[in-house]
């Protein structure tokens, strides 16, 4: 569900949290002591019933009146550290997060805030940059298509089909390929959906066909001389591929026998693929091969046809 680069991130992310909490504790213990006689005896007194404590308990004896003296110490600490200027947890260890002490887990149960450091971490992989942050399902405007209203009806169960795609994707693989023009919502819906199922948890990769393309091609190049690491195996494993742009690569023998794989491999692995282009069917069919538009056309893409003006110069 999580890549091991962002799994590993995220948990060194906490680590960090948590040993910086713990070295900020420890100096500002440093510090008061330098500064007060009274916390340096106090500390004294307090490590004495502490060993006590421990020795007694171990012995099997009462330890009930160390551990009042412990309890009288500590108020005693507070007061002073109050007394000297300080807050009364002024030494405490502050963790970033009060549920799981900055270790990622609650018992066995993955803590919240690893839960969002990891969907951070996701959105910032993905290649989505900024556009994950404005748009949104909730921001999407039927208002701009009310000029046609079958445009308009049209819409509205594209972006039901999108919203069910993107709610279900845990239970669902599916694919969906979006044609239209320029400028008639395609990397609207593509965004908002990315951002529902990055929510969820799962691995989401955004990129225009040409870039992919580019990256098998680099593949194909370094493992003629020899070099096994790879920067387009992700694009094989990820839960859920954005292509964008299908049509406005370089096409290329190579490019479509990449194409082709990459869709196919996916589809054997039941991941999901969405594809967005601005050619028509008709066009696509030209460019491309059987093989692909019958994948891409055929039964195992849902097609969202997307109709109306540029809106990004109307607006
Ligand atoms: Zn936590």
């Amino acid at each position: 569900m999580y890549t091991r680069d962002n799994y590993a991130a995220s948990k060194q992310e906490i680590e960090r949290r948590r040993l910086n909490a713990i070295n900020t504790a420890e100096e500002r213990n440093a510090e008061l002591a330098l500064e007060s006689e009274e916390i340096r005896e106090i500390d004294a007194e307090l490590k004495g019933t502490g060993l006590l404590l421990f020795k007694t308990a171990c012995m099997g004896g009462d330890i009930e009146e160390i551990r009042k003296r412990n309890v009288e110490l500590n108020a005693k600490r507070r007061r002073t550290l109050v007394k000297l200027g300080y807050p009364e947890d002024y030494t405490d260890v502050h963790y970033t997060c009060t549920a799981c002490s900055d270790t990622g887990f609650v018992g066995t149960r993955m803590c919240n805030c690893l839960k969002q450091l990891l969907i951070t971490k996701n959105i910032q992989s993905s290649g989505m940059g900024n556009l994950i942050d404005k748009q949104s399902f909730d921001n999407f405007n039927l208002e701009i298509y009310k000029d046609s209203p079958d445009n308009c009806k049209r819409m509205e169960k594209n972006l039901k089909i999108a919203r069910d795609f993107a709610d279900n994707f845990a239970r669902h693989h599916g694919n969906l390929l979006l044609i239209g023009t320029t400028g008639t919502g395609k990397t609207h819906i593509s965004t908002a959906i990315a951002r529902v199922v990055i929510s969820q948890g799962f691995d989401v990769l955004y990129d225009s066909v040409q870039n992919v393309v580019s990256d098998f091609e680099a593949d194909k190049f370094r493992s003629g001389y020899g070099h096994t690491d790879s920067v387009s195996e992700k694009y094989l494993e990820c839960d859920l591929l954005i292509l964008d742009d299908l049509g406005a690569e370089f096409t290329s023998q190579f490019s479509v026998s990449a194409l082709y794989n990459l869709i196919n491999t996916r589809q054997n692995k039941g991941l999901s693929t969405i594809i967005s282009t601005n050619l028509s069917a008709t066009e696509l069919a030209g460019k491309y091969e059987g093989r692909i538009y019958s994948r891409i056309i055929g039964s195992d893409f849902t097609v969202l046809r997307f109709e109306g003006k540029d809106h990004r110069i109307s607006r």
